[in-house]
């Protein structure tokens, strides 16, 4: 065809587009950032629910701009409207929310670069299509279902590259008045790259991440505009990274094998190029074949972002974990550097894994205890409240009731050197706690400590009626408890115990378990004596009544 009759086909495809690229090229304009900043995006396709991953690659933009000073944004990917899921566009940014990855910009949070929802952006990408066709690079592909179906099982023979190219795509070279004519039948149509590539040639491109590859020219006239005029995700990318002035595609590495692809739209469309940054999955060890794998919806109760939420993972830990994930170095700095905030620290793509990271469990687990450690008990309270609103709603007006107690509890033995590290999720606070809410504590809690012994209440009993005083310091406190152990013929100490065991009835240490034991229905706790202090001695001994009750005593 003609230039001409390329400029008439493209208006016959298009006639209600009469805007100009140009047009779009100054309706979004360049953005003022300094030099460095980046822009980058997390665009999912409200597809399913967010997972692990989704997460990841949401984080890992927030930082990137955050600290070079850009901007991150929100964009929605709904072109393929056939998998939509209900709720879909709702779930993502209420998670967004509720895990603290707040966007500068985007879908919901505004912005100039709006619509920031693909299936609003229909109008630009047909604008850019037309461009397209005008200039050669385009055309529209009349071919059925059928022909593809057999165009693709004559290559899987063959065993040639699948796909609409070179001698296969036969609607490539149309005339214009052949497209008349099968437009007059109504027949329908794609809009097809008209791919100038080679694909015996080479070209090289440097991934942030994963660093130079090589790859054979894109020579496939893929599918741009799909037969509903919506677009494919290669052009939405394209036009969109373009006109958004993305400058690092941060993405899951399932898209490498598509960069040849991007790189000769962005050169077609005389865009300036993107940066790519591609991320490879979160991986695990299989329980059942000890391979290594990539985590599943199926299989891996972590992979939903849900698990989270419902099991109280503070935020900041799992922004801590996402941290140790996006960057191999992280956890060595925040080791170092425990009392600082992420924002401290310099996030570089040199510095994430290439192969993918293994999910560990036991890390988050471990980040979670250090933040737990070094909240104070109002800060606990005040996250466990807040969550158990939302998850245990009984447990939350407990809660309330027994507010002041409860910020006592929390916060034991919070303040020296070396602060409790018990706690790793909001839900485990009822349960570490027990003990704390008296109207909670039944007597099934005796029957949870896993030690087989009964105690001797006589002892215990005469020790809180008669030596303990709930007034002192707690040296002084264990100094008595002491005495009262020699008194009895127990050692002051387990040491002196292990010298001698035949000369005593046990320890200090044995006594001390008895009180946890009848108190707390547990063998470990934070300090007791703070404990007892809390409880006060009224309820000290209703504890033990009711222990003699389970014991049968
Ligand atoms: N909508 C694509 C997806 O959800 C986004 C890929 C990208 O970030 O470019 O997989």
């Amino acid at each position: 065809m003609t230039e001409k009759e390329r400029i008439e086909l493209a208006n016959l495809l298009y006639p209600n587009i009469t805007n100009s690229v140009d047009y779009y090229e100054k309706r979004y304009p360049k953005r003022d950032l300094p030099e460095g900043a980046m822009v980058t995006r997390y665009a999912p396709s409200p597809t399913g629910s967010v997972h692990l991953g989704n997460l990841l690659s949401a984080f890992a933009d927030m930082v990137y701009a955050k600290q070079s000073g850009g901007s991150f944004y929100l964009r929605i990917e709904d072109t393929d409207q056939k998998r939509m899921m209900e709720g879909g566009i709702e779930n993502i940014t209420s998670v967004l929310h509720d895990f603290d990855i707040i966007p500068n910009e985007g879908y919901s949070f505004g912005g100039k670069y709006d619509p920031y929802i693909q299936s609003q952006r229909t109008e630009i990408y047909q604008t850019y299509i037309k461009d397209l066709i005008i200039r050669g690079y385009a055309y529209p592909c009349f071919m059925t279902e059928e022909e593809i179906q057999n165009i693709r099982e004559e290559q899987e023979i063959n065993k040639t590259k699948i796909g609409i190219y070179g001698v296969y795509a036969v609607d490539r070279d149309l005339s214009l008045d052949e497209v008349k004519e099968k437009l007059a039948n109504n027949e329908e149509y794609v809009i097809r790259l008209k791919s100038p590539g080679d694909a015996n040639n080479e070209i090289e491109i440097v991934d942030c991440i994963k660093g130079k590859m090589k790859f054979p020219e894109h020579n496939v006239d893929t599918v741009l505009l799909k037969k509903d005029g919506t677009p494919t995700y290669h052009f939405a990318h394209a036009i969109d990274d373009h006109l958004m002035h993305t400058t690092h595609v941060i993405r899951g590495d399932e898209w490498v094998s598509s960069l040849p692809l991007h790189y000769q739209l962005f050169q077609l469309l005389g865009f300036e190029p993107v940066k790519y940054a591609h991320i490879a999955p979160i991986t695990i060890k299989d329980q059942e074949t000890g391979n290594i794998r990539k985590i599943s919806k199926r299989k891996d109760p972590w992979f939903g972002v849900k698990y989270y939420d419902e099991n109280g993972i503070p935020i900041e830990a799992l922004h801590l974990y996402l941290a140790t994930i996006t960057n191999t170095n992280f956890e060595e700095w925040y080791l170092n550097h425990s009392d600082q905030s992420i924002d401290n620290f310099e996030f570089k793509f040199e510095k994430q894994a290439i192969g993918g990271t293994s999910f560990d469990e036991a890390k988050l687990v471990n980040l979670c205890k250090t933040y737990f450690s070094r909240k104070s008990g109002k800060e606990v309270y005040e996250e466990t409240l807040n969550w158990a609103k939302k998850h245990d709603t009984d447990y939350a007006k407990l809660l309330e009731e027994n507010k002041e107690d409860m910020i006592q509890f929390l916060g034991i033995e919070k303040d020296g050197p070396r602060p409790r590290k018990d706690i790793s999720k909001y839900c485990e606070v009822k349960e570490e706690f027990s003990y704390a809410i008296d109207s909670l504590f039944k007597e099934e809690n005796y029957k949870k400590y896993d030690g087989d012994k009964t105690y001797d209440t006589k002892l215990v009993e005469d020790y809180i009626d008669n030596y303990l005083d709930l007034e002192v310091d707690n040296d002084t406190w264990f100094n008595t408890v002491k005495e009262f152990a020699v008194k009895n013929g127990y050692a002051a100490s387990p040491k002196d115990y292990k010298k001698n065991p035949e000369d005593y009835k046990g320890h200090v240490g044995d006594i001390c378990e008895a009180i946890r034991v009848m108190i707390t229905g547990r063998l470990k706790s934070p300090d007791l004596y703070s404990i007892m202090k809390i409880l006060g001695k009224n309820k000290i001994k209703e504890r033990i009544e009711m222990y003699k009750n389970v014991c049968n005593l």
